[in-house]
């Protein structure tokens, strides 16, 4: 039914044959592509020459294309050039590269794509046959966010952890370094970026128990040139011979009991900048491994470097300061989300500064000098800390927000309040346009914790977040997800206005100096909002969910606007509350230019019917089968086994009705190489039943709704 990764290869190969096909024409096209990229032009990188050459547009991450021929009086005639469909409906969160009139880009799986930025023509494809089972050890989709570009080369991380360098002209692989421990659940999902030759690449795991650290690697050779590690090593154990030796007396201060365990996680999995001024790099630290504060770290001591931002030297890695937004993490506040550098006018004096909202909830303007906060101000309701300290930048917590005396229900959640989606910065309206969201989650301490090796690790228990069965009470906690995209002024801290929308998990943004800002939504909707007054000023209608962020750029004297279309990664995934849940549609990247007219259609796919299970279940076992599911399933299949469209909603699955080959699947795995892992690690035969007795006991409720519903 869901045969997303059937014939990958065979596609891949067909794209080969197709690319040859097209002869010389393509070949002379590409023989110069990206080989302008110098360490000089991406220092001097300006959006105003009609190229994005660096994932957030220029080093500082603005995402802010200075182009003026679409504007907020003519975006109404703002069309489709071209659009190109890939061989995966996973989620698709890159932002394009494009250099020398090529678009780079990436697709769930790690497979990179180049196209006459154009035409539209493809002018190559790379798949780097990531093994499907390595899809189990991903929180958050098997997703990828965009390839960086320089001398010639295209850089990427492949899903299972390796750094690959092909050759920007016709695709090749130059060379793959193995960045990770791949016996240890890492995986790469960020964009690399190129710093002074060195290519830098972070990683994430901390739901499972990982380590986290950030790598740079020779450009023309793959060689590793420095690696600094967020966590330090285990009580006891020898330095790393790292760049961060410097600093693990500093980090193990912050640690108690044997966090070494789980790794400690702080993963670097999304934001790495690079600031020309300081010379330095800016990286975003992720959540600790596990989560639960009181399991990792007996409860005590900040835990550096876990939730923070962290300044390193760009030549040799080490340490030069850091800003740490949420001390003792323990309901998975990353920090990694993206980072902006700026210049503004603050009481009266220049600042350089970086911005960041992260999954905490507070937006955060920092002194890149020193890494001093500046200011602090929550953009949306936070139940877990009313306001930030400025005299000692930590957070004031609420009480029982470390759910000490039983469940807390925390705003915002793991989801964050603002996650990867990409904000931009307008320095022509000098506001943030930032996608946020409200996604509450309750905390419980796991009282029955045990480690689960390579399996998720969080030290939560998830029941508290059960999904209930009775209609209103699903809408009333329905009613509660939202999402907005929010006009911040960082120097007032405070909103200009905002778009307000009824869930959650909406796309990345872009502004334009056509006082523009773009964004797409959940529910496929691309549009284009005035950046001064936020009034919605055009749209088109993708037929997918959109979460990546669009790219602006300029060819033969027009200007073009860019997405990644195509819904999943962390909500739809674990969340049974995504609105009208049916099979995605394979992903498509949409160009736009004035006057566009190329035709476009998605067909929506219907859902299979639920499987209705003849035979009858104990309620003990349905009940034993809930806890099990809500443990080893929902993070992917969704919460109550209502699942959203990016995996096989298992209510409708035909494995449902048959005992034997649900155990095949469940337990040995047969469908391993789609993503589905075999459990035996985790799970006995009679768990497997008892998970197939609850999701029967669901897809009989569902068909009973629909019926109620009045189908
Ligand atoms: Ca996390």
């Amino acid at each position: 039914m869901h045969g997303f990764m059937a014939g990958q290869h065979a596609f891949g190969r067909l794209i080969l044959a197709a690319v040859l096909a097209s002869g010389i024409a393509a070949c002379k096209k590409v023989e110069n592509s990206a080989s302008s990229v110098t360490a000089e032009s991406l220092a001097n990188a300006d959006t105003a020459s009609g190229e994005w050459l660096t994932h957030g547009g220029t080093y500082d991450e603005q995402r802010f294309a200075k182009l003026e021929q679409i504007t907020a009086e003519n975006v109404g005639d703002l069309g489709l050039a071209w659009s190109a469909e890939f061989d995966t409906n996973r989620g698709q969160e890159a932002t394009p590269i494009v250099a020398d009139g090529v678009l780079y880009t990436t697709t769930a799986w790690s497979k990179v794509f180049a196209f006459d930025a154009k035409t539209g023509e493809q002018l190559w494809s790379y798949d780097p046959e990531v093994p499907g089972e390595t899809a189990f050890k991903g929180c958050c989709d098997i997703v990828n966010r965009g390839v960086a570009v320089y001398d010639g080369k295209v850089f990427f991380g492949a899903f299972d952890g390796r750094l690959i360098a092909l050759d920007a002209g016709s695709g090749e692989e130059v060379w793959s370094t193995v960045t990770v421990d791949q016996s240890k659940p890492y995986t790469i999902t960020g964009a690399p970026r190129v710093v002074k030759g060195k290519v830098l690449i972070g990683n994430g795991g901390a739901e499972y128990g990982v380590r986290g650290y950030v790598s740079a690697y020779d450009a023309d050779s793959g060689d590793l040139a420095w690696r600094f590690y967020t966590v330090p090593p285990g009580p006891g154990a020898k330095a790393d011979g790292a760049a961060s030796d410097d600093v693990i007396e500093k980090m193990r201060a912050t640690w108690a009991g044997d966090w070494s365990e789980f790794g400690g996680g702080g993963t670097v999995w999304d934001a790495i900048v690079y600031d020309q001024e300081y010379d330095q790099v800016l990286i975003g630290v992720g959540n600790g491994s596990p989560w639960n504060h009181k399991i990792r770290s007996q409860g005590k001591g900040d835990n550096l470097f876990v939730s923070s931002v962290v300044a390193l030297d760009a030549e040799t890695g080490k340490y030069k300061w850091h800003y740490q937004g949420t001390p003792g993490e323990t309901w998975d506040f990353t920090q990694t989300q993206p980072i902006i550098l700026a210049d503004l006018e603050i009481e009266g004096a220049q600042r350089k500064v970086m911005m960041q909202a992260p999954k905490n909830g507070f937006f955060y303007v920092i002194d890149r000098k020193d890494g001093k906060l500046i200011s602090a101000r929550n953009f949306v309701p936070t139940t877990w800390a009313t306001s930030v300290d400025l005299a000692t930048g930590r957070p004031v917590e609420a009480p029982n927000a470390r759910f000490e005396n039983g469940p807390f229900l925390a705003l915002p959640s793991a989801l964050g309040a603002h996650n990867w989606h990409p904000m931009a910065y307008s320095p022509k309206t000098n506001l943030v346009y930032l996608p946020a969201q409200e996604v509450p989650f309750a905390y419980t301490d796991d009282k029955a914790f045990k480690p689960r090796e390579g399996g998720w690790n969080i030290g939560m228990d998830y029941l508290a977040n059960g999904v209930p069965e009775d209609p209103a009470q699903f809408r009333a906690l329905r009613a509660m997800l939202k999402g907005q995209l929010i006009a911040w002024d960082p120097v007032a801290q405070k909103e200009i206005w905002r778009v307000q929308y009824d869930g959650p998990w909406n796309g990345g943004v872009l502004a334009t100096a056509g006082n523009l800002v773009f964004q797409g939504n959940a529910k496929g909707e691309f549009a284009a909002f005035s950046a001064d007054k936020g009034e919605k000023l055009w749209s088109f209608d993708a037929g997918t969910g959109i979460i990546a962020a669009p790219i602006s750029y300029t060819i033969d004297g027009e200007q073009y606007v860019a997405v990644m279309a195509g819904y999943g990664g962390a909500y739809p995934l674990s969340s049974a509350f995504v609105d009208n849940p049916r099979p995605m549609p394979n992903g498509r990247l949409l160009v736009f230019k004035l006057g566009g007219k190329a035709p476009y259609k998605i067909e929506p796919i219907e859902n299979a019917p639920f499987n209705i299970v003849e035979q009858e279940f104990a309620p003990a076992t349905v009940q034993a089968g809930m806890a099990l599911y809500e443990t080893n399933c929902g993070v992917c299949h969704s919460g109550g086994a209502i699942g959203s469209g990016v995996l096989p909603d298992l209510r409708r699955s035909g494995y449902l009705s048959d005992a034997e080959a649900w155990k095949a699947v469940v337990i040995d795995g047969s469908l391993k190489d789609n993503g589905m892992v075999g459990f035996a690690k985790f799970l006995s035969a009679q768990d497997a039943e008892a998970i197939r007795a609850f999701v029967a006991s669901k897809a009989k409720l569902g068909a009973e709704q629909e019926k109620a519903d009045g189908n």
